[in-house]
């Protein structure tokens, strides 16, 4: 379980988030929603710590970090990018490594792994996403739709508690969307821990089993997803409006 408990962080004077408490189940598929700027990449980048908030607590198993302190560790820091990994937008693949052995790298430099340990867990990995046969092409090489599967297969390798992804399809075309969301389904089904930002509201009514709206960095609901979709509250059904 990841908890976050009055959490706050400003950029100067704008409040990005304003006390917030919310708590990401284990093996739970956890969305988070709401208005552009409202607050929804910070809350993901606090979450491995990307960003540092200057008040709240924020507890992962038994690891408990006040935010109030004025540094982290780099021990604390390191032992929670390692349980959440952050699935960037597909773009950061090293652009000199071949597919495969971008799934292999951090295997071998972080976990320590042999090569071949690592080249067939990477193609294990890489088959289960998809891009099996694209293992020795080059990052250039590849769709945006099929990068993002790989940059999700690399992050599968470090065996991460949680899985972050912010806006994981928001730069796809449509038809490529759905080659993504597929394996992000998947993932769910299987239960591995995941924290979604998105703005595809229909995919996240899919896979959510709940649903964090954000408003000007505040919880505005959190709660299971038929709930949302379902909610009388004008200030959701406004904002379920203006996405549709
Ligand atoms: P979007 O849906 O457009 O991605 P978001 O919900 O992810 O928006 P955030 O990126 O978390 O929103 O931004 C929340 C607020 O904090 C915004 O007002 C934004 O301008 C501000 N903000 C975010 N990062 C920074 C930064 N590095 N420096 C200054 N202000 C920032
Ligand atoms: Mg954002």
């Amino acid at each position: 379980m990841l908890n976050l408990k009055n959490v706050s962080k400003t950029f100067g004077k704008q409040h990005a988030l304003d006390n917030i408490s919310l708590q990401f189940p284990k093996n739970k598929t956890s969305v988070i929603v709401g208005p552009s700027g409202s607050g929804k990449s910070t809350l993901l980048r606090s979450l491995n710590l990307l960003e540092k908030p200057e008040a709240g607590e924020y507890d992962f198993n038994d690891l408990k970090i006040d935010f109030g302190q004025k540094k982290l560790s780099s021990k604390t820091i390191l032992q929670i990018r390692r349980k959440t990994s952050m699935v960037f937008q597909g773009f950061n693949l090293f652009p000199h490594l071949t597919v495969v052995k971008n799934v292999m790298e951090g295997q071998v430099q972080v976990l320590g792994k042999s090569k071949d340990e690592a080249r067939t867990e990477a193609l294990h990995l890489l088959d289960k996403v998809g891009m099996k046969d694209k293992a020795d092409a080059y990052p250039s090489q590849l769709s945006g739709g099929q990068a993002q599967r790989v940059a999700i297969a690399r992050s599968l390798a470090m065996h991460p508690e949680y899985i972050l992804l912010d806006e994981p399809t928001s730069a796809l075309d449509p038809e490529i969307e759905l080659e993504v969301l597929k394996v992000l389904l998947e993932l769910a089904k299987e239960k591995q821990s995941l924290v979604i930002v998105t703005h595809n509201l229909t995919f996240a009514q899919r896979v959510a089993d709940k649903i964090t709206f954000i408003e000007d960095g505040k919880v505005g609901f959190d709660g299971p997803t038929e709930e949302f979709f379902s909610s009388d509250d004008s200030r959701i059904k406004d904002f379920l409006a203006a996405m549709s």
